[in-house]
């Protein structure tokens, strides 16, 4: 992509209403705009991002065995009234009528619709297990949406449902999903911690919330310092082998970790006070297992062996790819701007041409440009005419993990400077190595 040609509206000014610094990055970036309380558009640089975040989860998910679906934003509110969570859900819920006067939702999860989906096909064990997922916008009409796309009301969740025959299959797919966040969160850059935490208006009696520790973090959450040096597992992991996920789930469940509506002070006692971790967090993932919750109301039942008809076992499972965009901000930035980990950054180069116009120069960074191409990197070119300041402050600001700089005297003499956007370690080199170098 060529910076004239793209659309990058860079704000010079910090815009006053941002509180956090992702938000307030993600304002200056041209990332976002914000349409109206808690609604945001994804500019072309968020979307690109977006998109990454999404392409993670959406591999991990794959790889643990979840099978991609999409459902629709809106639903009825029929399959609510099922469950008896219509009139439980309260405010947060963005009710509609349509024309014929029917009352209708735009969906804050989808447990009902994804049970109806599963008991209008499915019939017996032998079909089990099942996890379907989707990437989806989520409509809850937050009571304080605020921290842009952190806490926003429209916003994008990746939803997965487990469906086994008992409770015992059902821990098994839990630890798939367990096993797949730790992944997921390790490759977008992350360190996230899962924590105990409460069910909420989900429901159940098992769950972890997946934390993110930051100063700016709404929960409040406790945990040992051992998490920190835990290893994630690789994508060697077999997703068959029950126990080797019992395993990494028990090495990831057993040091202290609790947000605060699960906080159990004597257990925290018992943390040497040099080991103990209380922090602030973000919340960007959440699993839970609630048995038969709605596959019972809902009649969602199989054969088992023995002929019997029995409610499906069911767990959920959530992540805010939009909200992870946010975390992986707050947890990796500067003063001057934003430092993306390279498994999400929105290019993977950028080729700054010092002095657009002039022969040497324009040669270079279109034969970079091809370069980088051939070798599948995704390079952002500015070939505007623009001063040297504003354009290292524009590269700086988006992040991108390496610039390639090219001016008029290195242009003559074969040579580029590399700038690392993490360490700001600076390297000269011939042109031809650049990009051998960047691969
Ligand atoms: P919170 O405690 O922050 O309100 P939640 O517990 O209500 O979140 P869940 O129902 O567990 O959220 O949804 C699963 C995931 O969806 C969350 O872990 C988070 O990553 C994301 N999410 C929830 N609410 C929002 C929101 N308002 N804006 C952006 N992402 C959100
Ligand atoms: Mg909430
Ligand atoms: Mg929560
Ligand atoms: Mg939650």
């Amino acid at each position: 992509m060529r910076l004239s040609q793209y659309f990058l509206p860079i704000l010079k000014e910090t815009p006053k209403e941002a509180e956090i610094v992702s938000h307030r990055l993600m304002l200056r970036a041209g990332m976002i705009r914000q349409q109206s309380a808690g609604i945001y558009s994804f500019l072309p640089l968020g979307k690109r991002v977006l998109d990454k975040v999404c392409r993670i989860v959406r591999e991990e998910q794959d790889r643990s065995g979840a099978l991609e679906i999409l459902m629709p934003t809106i639903q009825s509110a029929d399959l609510w009234r099922e469950s008896g969570r219509y009139d439980d859900y309260g405010k947060e819920m963005l009710r509609l009528n349509d024309r014929h006067d029917r009352d209708l939702l735009y969906g804050p999860t989808n447990e009902e619709m994804v049970t109806d989906i599963f008991r209008s096909y499915v019939r017996s064990y032998k079909d089990l297990p099942l996890n379907l997922y989707h990437i989806q916008w989520k409509f809850r009409d937050e009571v304080r949406p605020r921290f842009g796309v952190m806490r926003g009301r429209e916003f994008l969740m990746k939803d997965a449902y487990s469906f086994d025959i008992d409770q015992q299959s059902a821990r098994t797919a839990y630890n798939r999903m367990f096993v797949a966040y730790l992944r997921t969160f390790q490759r977008c850059g992350l360190q996230a911690i899962p924590m105990r935490a409460d069910t909420g208006p989900i429901g159940g009696d098992l769950s972890h919330e997946f934390i993110v520790l930051a100063s700016t973090g709404e929960s409040e959450v406790f945990c040992h310092r051992d998490y920190l040096g835990l290893q994630v597992p690789g994508e060697d992991i077999d997703f068959h082998d029950e126990t080797q996920l019992q395993d990494i789930v028990t090495a990831w469940t057993t040091p202290y970790a609790a947000t605060d509506e699960m906080h159990d002070e004597t257990a925290w006692n018992a943390v040497p006070d040099d080991e103990k971790l209380a922090a602030r967090g973000i919340e960007v993932g959440h699993i839970f297992y609630f048995g038969t919750k709605y596959s019972e109301p809902m009649g969602a039942t199989v054969t088992g062996p023995d002929g019997r008809q029995m409610p499906v076992h069911m767990g959920s499972y959530g992540i805010g790819p939009s909200r992870l965009i946010a975390a992986i901000i707050e947890a990796s930035h500067d003063e001057a701007g934003i430092v993306w980990p390279k498994s999400v950054a929105p290019f993977d180069v950028g080729i700054v041409n010092m002095k657009p116009g002039d022969a040497d120069c324009d040669a270079a960074c279109d034969k970079l440009y091809a370069e980088c191409v051939a070798a599948g990197l995704d390079p952002l070119l500015d070939d505007e005419d623009t001063r040297a300041g504003a354009k290292f402050a524009t590269m700086d600001l988006i992040g991108l993990p390496v610039q390639v700089i090219v001016g008029p005297r290195g242009a003559k003499a074969g040579e580029a400077e590399l700038k690392f956007r993490a360490t700001g370690d600076r390297e000269t080199l011939p042109l031809g190595d650049v990009v051998r170098r960047l691969s």
